[in-house]
């Protein structure tokens, strides 16, 4: 695979936003694809005020701000992506939606160009499947806040080629990130051992066992975790954590994967972390 130097990325919200910002700050051009204009405005504003931050930190010449905004097409066209080398989708986490994704870029795209996807819990064996390249399928996990986060899961699936997950893996590191190799199953890594962690923490909530202050002091204290479990299930939404651990539960049909029966009666209230301005704590919005 020759160089990459041209990258669609397909989906602006809060990780396609991110993704789009560490490509571009790498020096690639990025074809940034969503379904509405106000979407891509939002996302511009957005990698705009992330770079600003990264300046102030002395973390990037200020002059990069706006060469890293101008190497950012935004568009609506997804045929756009037609030039894209290497394409992520971060769209929402529903197969049916990647499913229709996936399909048209690998009609829209070169033939030689890899199509990622930045899914938390869908199968990319499963989405490979889908197009005529399976072999030329990875899965390329980031982590929110992209700009921020080290690791990149680079995720095989079944079909995922040796020089596909080659390409994927060099492209990481002038992101400034580091991949990690993992093989198609449900929840990867990252996903497969925290949200058991966080289900765990909420059943000693709903337990009266602790106060989630007290669980979250635990592995503060006790296991050096920057943040404590429920304080990042609040971060992560808690609708995402059940839907997560709902996938975890089908997938490897264990029920020890069940969502925690207070998690799910407080997705039922909308009390959904820190986006709803409720969750394990409460946030002024
Ligand atoms: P989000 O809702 O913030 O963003 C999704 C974006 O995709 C929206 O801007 C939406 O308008 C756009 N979109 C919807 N349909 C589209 C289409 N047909 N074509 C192009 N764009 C379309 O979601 P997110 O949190 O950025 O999550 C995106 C993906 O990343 C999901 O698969 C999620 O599981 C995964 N992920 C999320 C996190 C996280 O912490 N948020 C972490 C790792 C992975």
């Amino acid at each position: 695979m020759a160089d990459i130097s041209v990258v669609g990325v397909v989906g602006a919200g809060t990780m396609g936003s991110g993704i789009a910002h560490v490509f571009a700050r790498s020096g690639l051009r990025v074809l940034l694809c969503d379904v509405e204009q106000r979407f891509l405005d939002r996302a511009l504003a957005q990698i705009r005020t992330n770079l600003g931050r990264e300046a102030a930190k002395g973390k990037l010449p200020e002059a990069e701000i706006e060469l890293a905004l101008a190497r950012i097409t935004p568009t609506v066209d997804r045929e756009a992506l037609a030039e894209a080398e290497f394409a992520v989708e971060a769209a929402p986490e529903r197969f049916e939606l990647k499913t229709e994704i996936f399909r048209s870029l690998d009609r829209i795209l070169p033939r030689d160009a890899i199509l990622a996807s930045n899914t938390s819990s869908i199968s990319i064996t499963r989405l490979a499947a889908q197009t005529q390249r399976p072999a030329q399928v990875i899965g390329m996990h980031f982590f929110n806040p992209v700009p921020v986060m080290a690791l990149v899961e680079v995720v095989r699936g079944l079909a995922t080629s040796d020089a596909t997950f080659a390409a994927t893996h060099a492209l990481a590191a002038p992101l400034g990130k580091t991949p990690v190799e993992v093989h198609d199953a449900p929840g990867f890594v990252s996903n497969r051992v925290l949200m058991p962690l966080i289900n765990e923490a909420a059943f000693a909530v709903m337990e009266g066992v602790a106060a989630p202050e007290a669980v979250d002091q635990v592995f503060k204290l006790g296991m050096a975790h920057p943040m404590g479990p429920l304080t990042l299930a609040d971060f992560i939404g808690l609708d995402v954590c059940m839907d997560i651990l709902r996938v975890l539960q089908e997938g490897y049909g264990d029920p020890k994967y069940r969502p925690c029966p207070l998690l799910v009666r407080m997705v039922d209230a909308g009390w959904l972390g820190r986006k709803s301005g409720r969750g394990f704590y409460t946030y002024p919005q």
